[in-house]
């Protein structure tokens, strides 16, 4: 879980190559914010969520400086060095459950004393374990109230503000926000998809995949227009992100706007099922290397468990078409699914074999099911048997025999260390308690949050109001397991 930290020379060639349009000089009698991404400056300067808070923080009055755990550990910013401790207010972004080890230790490390919020999908999810760490939590989208929560000087100011949780609120409503005009210019650095401005064109998403917390946490979809499109300037990439690019209903449109202008293009991903001749010939101008699809099961009645709607067929034709210009896919798995079989992990071997033999290489990426809060899969256990030791024995079995039957045929596969997706389930499905261990590290008495849920449990979650009705998720559960 420790990141690899930068040296001090590649941070300043960081710098150097960054453009940043936003930051000011700081005022005598401004706020200080510090903004913290306990994961790698590259996940950080990529993500579109924090570019908007970094802006508007600026636009407030305030002053801004980032912090990324791979950068002098997260304790002094990536602009001047700046010592976390000189900040007033701290604003975390929390995108997994495993970044959590590396936020407290850079609130222990850093000595932080002025006000710490956490926001961001992780704590969206369930922030109870995280309780004993930080003043207050915000609970969704929050551009909209940036201005309100730098303002705030205490807990108690914090505390009514709409989406914030404090640990005293019965209830907190999720607040949404509007995908309104895109940010006119970006941070450019270098970033996962390389140097690149970041386009959102979506929010949520209109599947209804089992597995998934898209669909509550960030509902409605939200699209941006094909007449809302930034002019981009001062980079030869574009990326549009949204959770599911290719539903949104000018994707292409899009895709062929930049394409046309000269960028190189590519979406965050792309579902299987829209792979066209037309989709292959705009990625392959846009300059896209590897396809990369997520079926996360090859097996039809696992399919119609996790509600995906990608068939092993779609996957062959996105192979098919794609191998014209592509020579490389990746594919996204998952195991540990309820009546999942020994023949269902073979399934994942022959339709990574058979893409093989179509495109010529394939990479593939199996992770275990992480049974998440606010999807219809929140009662299940972790590993698909309601023998937790049966199902973790069953979950490193196949997880042998993948590595056994790809390291056979040859394909590259990214195959999981179990323990990082119990820690994550105990995360995002634990209560106050589990704040206690996290330091620690000893997780042993924790194993209740990994066994099958009473029907009738009321969760640590439930306080969160994200607009869905609870007996829907039971109902959709009841029918998967009946
Ligand atoms: S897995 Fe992808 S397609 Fe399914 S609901 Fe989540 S974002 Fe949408």
């Amino acid at each position: 879980m420790k990141l690899k930290s930068l040296k001090i020379n590649e941070i300043e060639f960081l710098r150097k190559i960054e453009f940043n349009p936003f930051t000011k000089k700081y005022k005598k009698g401004m706020k200080k914010v510090a903004l913290v991404y306990p994961n790698r400056y590259v996940g950080g300067i990529s993500n579109i969520g924090l570019q908007i808070i970094y802006s508007k923080v600026f636009e407030h009055n305030a002053y801004c400086e980032r912090f990324y755990y791979d950068v002098f550990d997260g304790i002094r910013s990536f602009e001047n060095a700046t010592p976390l401790q000189k900040f007033d207010i701290a604003l975390f972004s929390l995108q997994y459950e495993l970044d959590y080890f590396r936020a407290i230790e850079i609130l222990k490390k850093g000595d932080f004393k002025g006000l710490k919020i956490a926001g961001g999908p992780a704590v969206m999810i369930n922030p109870k374990p995280l309780t004993g760490y930080f003043d207050a939590f915000f609970i969704g989208e929050v551009e909209e109230k940036v201005e309100e929560i730098i303002e705030a000087k205490s807990k108690e100011e914090l505390s009514g503000i709409e989406g914030v949780y404090t640990g005293k609120e019965d209830k907190v409503k999720r607040v949404k926000a509007k995908i309104g005009a895109h940010l006119p210019t970006e941070i450019v650095g270098n970033g996962v998809y390389g140097r690149c401005f970041i386009l959102e064109i979506g929010r949520g998403c209109i599947r209804k995949c089992r597995f998934c917390v898209v669909r509550t946490l960030y509902s409605p979809p939200r699209w941006r227009k094909i007449d809302d499109m930034p002019e981009v300037k001062g980079v030869e990439k574009v990326v549009l992100v949204a959770p599911s690019p290719t539903d949104n209903p000018n994707f292409l449109e899009m895709l062929e706007y930049y394409v046309e202008k000269g960028f190189k293009v590519s979406p965050s991903s792309i579902r299987a099922d829209t792979v066209d001749e037309k989709l292959v010939n705009l990625l392959h101008e846009g300059g896209l290397k590897t396809l990369t699809l997520a079926p996360e099961t090859a097996s039809e009645h696992l399919q119609e468990l996790i509600c995906k709607n990608i068939t092993s067929t779609d996957i062959l034709n996105a192979a098919k078409l794609s191998s014209k210009k592509f020579n490389k896919i990746k594919l996204y798995f998952m195991i540990g699914l309820p009546y999942e079989t020994m023949d269902d992990v073979k399934g994942i071997v022959d339709l990574a074999n058979k893409v093989k033999e179509i495109v010529g290489v394939v990479k593939i990426s199996v992770n275990p099911l992480v049974p998440k809060p606010h999807t219809p899969f929140q009662w299940l256990p972790f590993g698909g048997l309601q023998n937790i030791k049966k199902g973790l024995d069953q979950l490193k079995r196949k997880i042998e025999y993948l590595k056994l039957e790809t390291n056979k045929l040859r394909i590259d596969a990214r195959i999981p260390n179990i323990t990082e997706y119990i820690i994550q389930t105990i995360l995002s499905r634990g209560d106050e308690s589990v704040s206690k261990v996290l330091e620690k590290k000893d997780f042993r008495r924790l194993s209740k949050f990994l066994g099958e849920q009473k029907i009738d449990e009321t969760f640590p979650w439930d306080f969160i109001d994200h607009g869905y009705n609870k007996n829907m998720l039971l109902e959709e559960y009841e029918k998967i397991m009946s």
